[in-house]
């Protein structure tokens, strides 16, 4: 058994290709507008999207539109504000996320909107060793001979050691059929922990994203779930200020929390169910459209 820890890795994002954007904009006289250098292509997408909707590119293409936001951070601000999430689904990120157990995945998939998944297969990929993550929690609170954390390694051992023998027993590698192989292979996982590490592609639209970060870093959540949505929030607010703008965090049972100002959902009533509704309910009041 080898002990890991939960990884996450950007492997992917959104890129704009700001020619064919241009020659939309020429198509339209929109001579002015240019995307500002300091956004990521996902948020330049995003405002490109926006602007798409109210031709508001630059004062007078559209004649209701005497204003124009070019400020990334104003205009995104603006967006969420208004609740018109539905732009942000343009832009999208991909994770390869390993050192994760089957009970991090599962939790994980339930995510439906938004989202893809491509995990490890345990038909196809035998296990030989099991690397395991073992929560902070059964450190925290083992007793001071550290017994439990010693029988989480014994177990784990003897369930490679399993392995190992089934696959002897079996014979499995003289085998010349790979689709018994992979149906043994396939038998064999419903011995292994499911704490068992594993990798998981998991792509999301960043509107998901700023569901999801405050769901699966809230107290509530489990902690390997915490853990990674804790490394995730801190690469999408670094690589996307102006879309995760209105987002804070504090520290609970270890691990960040983070919510956001003007979330969908409420995530917490005590503290923002009230807060939200009442902002919600405002800014539905003085919405007047996009700029
Ligand atoms: C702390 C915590 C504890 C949990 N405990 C359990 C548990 O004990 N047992 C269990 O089975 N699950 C549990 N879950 C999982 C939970 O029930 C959801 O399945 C999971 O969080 C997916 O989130 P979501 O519903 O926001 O769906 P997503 O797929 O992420 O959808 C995003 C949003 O889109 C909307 N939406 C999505 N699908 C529909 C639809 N069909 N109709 C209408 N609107 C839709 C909703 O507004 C939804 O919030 C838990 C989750 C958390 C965070």
């Amino acid at each position: 058994m080898k002990e890991v820890t939960p990884q996450v890795e950007l492997i992917a994002e959104t890129k704009m290709d700001f020619e064919h954007l241009q020659s939309y904009l020429d198509s339209i006289g929109a001579t002015e507008y240019e995307p500002q250098a300091t956004e990521s292509d996902g948020e330049s997408l995003v405002m490109a999207a926006g602007k798409a909707c109210y031709r508001s590119w630059q004062p007078g293409l559209n004649p209701n539109v005497t204003r124009t936001r070019h400020d990334a951070r104003d205009y995104i601000g603006n967006i969420i504000n208004t609740g018109h999430g539905s732009v942000l689904e343009h832009s999208s990120v991909s994770f390869l996320i390993y050192n994760v157990s089957r009970v991090f995945t599962h939790e994980l998939v339930r995510h439906r909107v938004g989202t893809a998944f491509s995990q490890e297969s345990l038909r196809f990929v035998r296990l030989v060793d099991i690397d395991f993550w073992i929560p902070q929690i059964l450190k925290d609170e083992d007793n001071e001979a550290g017994e439990g954390v010693a029988l989480i390694k014994e177990a784990v051992e003897y369930l490679e050691s399993v392995q190992e023998k089934l696959a002897k027993i079996y014979e499995i590698d003289e085998r010349k059929s790979f689709a018994i192989k992979k149906k043994l292979t396939s038998a064999f996982r419903r011995i292994a922990p499911i704490g068992v590490a594993t990798c998981i592609v998991f792509s999301m639209n960043l509107r998901t994203a700023r569901h999801l970060i405050p769901l699966r870093t809230s107290r509530h959540s489990e902690e390997e779930i915490r853990l990674v949505f804790s490394q995730i929030a801190e690469i999408l607010i670094e690589r996307f200020p102006h879309i995760f703008q209105d987002f804070h965090s504090r520290r609970v049972g270890g691990y960040k929390e983070w919510y956001a100002e003007n979330a969908s959902q409420p995530y917490d009533k005590s503290d923002y169910e009230l807060r939200n509704l009442e902002r919600q309910i405002e800014k539905m009041e003085d919405s007047t459209g996009d700029d």
